[in-house]
């Protein structure tokens, strides 16, 4: 379906293209807002046949799952526990939004784990994690915090009771794009996984969405207080019967937890990029002085060794130095993937915290952005003194050969 176009400033047009779009996808039947987890309140109807299921396919894993190894994945199932209560979080004929979350969140971790990823759950049963909601949620976000996860997904399905009709697919980060372009990475994998696996008859324009678009303030808590790449997937509409009726189905729920898996497994095939500071080894920086810093700046793929791998594999134009905001100056060595950034001669005393970004040629962007050192008045004695750096890669070649 054609979606609105023209040149709005970003929420507005968030906003405007989903009605515009659902205005015209439900023949006028404006749609107030999209709640998250609605309330169902009314009489119980006789369930809806289910509609017909898309053709399934094996739930193999594909072979750049291979690439999942070692990859700490945080797993959250919305909601739970409390959550029984009547209404809460309900489908048309009562179908609860957290049994489907952990039944998914479930599969996912089988299929994760036999690809060697460390899984985390933030409940493995229909329990809350606090009485308060906002204890749960910092609780929930904390786990990857605390295990320093290359992901944290928080797995639930959406509700609309204004229009019982919408079912889509959306993928939602923290904040504007700048905020955390890993998410992102992680956000576009995921959203186009659901929408070839669920082949739901609706998709948005955009699948990809600000959790600012519902909380204009703050946000999503559980994402708002990630310090790790974080997304919350809102797979399909448990308000929609007919999908409410696909969503008891557990084979139904393992096609949505395999969408999920192959949209893991390409973030990690594309390479996660890193980096670190070689020098000063210790962190440390004189106050007065000639002085520079160099980082490492690793692709996420070179590692590998494979065909073509000691080839540039960064944009050099993507990379990012920033302190307080401000670009700094470097020069970049494409040979070693070396970050040398000039300093001034004074530096003012205590901590110095330095953004770094780039992307590998996936376009995937590195995770961890900031980089913290130490100016001290006095360097001590004994100071490590940077490794041997990894040699340089070999001079391309002058000649063509096929
Ligand atoms: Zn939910």
């Amino acid at each position: 379906m054609k979606h609105e176009g023209g040149r709005r400033n970003q929420a507005e047009t968030g906003y405007r293209s989903v009605n515009t779009w659902m205005r015209r996808a439900f023949g006028g039947i404006v749609c107030a807002v999209v709640v998250l987890g609605g309330c169902k309140d009314e009489e119980e109807a006789p369930p809806p046949p289910p509609a017909p299921l898309p053709t399934t396919g094996p739930f193999a894993a594909p072979t750049y799952a291979s690439y999942l190894k070692g990859m700490r994945i945080c797993l959250d199932p919305g909601h739970g526990g409390r959550a029984k209560r009547k209404g809460y979080k309900r489908g048309p004929t009562g179908l609860r939004e957290a049994e489907v979350n952990l039944r998914v969140a479930h599969c996912l971790r089988e299929f994760l784990e036999a690809s060697g990823a460390k899984v985390y759950m933030t409940r493995t049963r229909d329990v809350y994690l606090a009485e308060d909601e906002r204890e749960d949620q910092r609780l929930r976000v904390e786990m990857a915090n605390r295990n320093d996860c290359d992901v944290f997904l928080s797995i639930h399905h959406n509700a609309n009771d204004a229009n019982p009709n919408a079912n889509f697919v959306s993928v939602w980060y923290h904040d504007d794009p700048d905020h955390s372009p890993a998410s992102l990475d992680i956000a576009r994998q995921l959203a186009v996984g659901l929408i070839d696996e669920l082949r739901l008859p609706q998709q948005l324009g955009c699948p990809i969405m600000s959790d600012k678009l519902m909380y204009a303030k703050s946000g999503f808590a559980v994402l708002r207080q990630a310090k790790v790449p974080a997304v919350l997937c809102e797979s399909s509409f448990h308000s929609n019967p007919e999908e409410e009726a696909r969503l008891r189905n557990p084979e139904y729920n393992r096609r949505e937890a395999h969408a999920l898996f192959v949209g893991l497994a390409r973030y990690a095939y594309a390479g996660i990029p890193r980096m670190r500071v070689v020098d000063p080894p210790d962190g440390l920086l004189p106050e007065s002085g000639a002085k520079q810093l160099v980082i490492e700046l690793n692709d996420g793929i070179r590692d590998r060794k494979s065909w073509g791998w000691d080839r540039p594999l960064i944009l050099s134009d993507s990379i990012v130095v920033r302190q307080d905001g401000k670009d700094l100056p470097f020069t970049f060595d494409k040979q070693t993937n070396l970050v040398t950034v000039p300093l001034p001669s004074r530096l003012k005393l205590g901590s110095m915290r330095l953004e770094v970004r780039f992307v590998n040629l996936f376009k995937q962007s590195n995770p961890k952005t900031s980089l913290e050192l130490k100016v001290v008045r006095k360097l001590p004695l004994n100071r490590p003194v940077a490794k041997a750096l990894k040699p340089p890669l070999p001079a391309p070649a002058t000649e063509e050969s096929e």
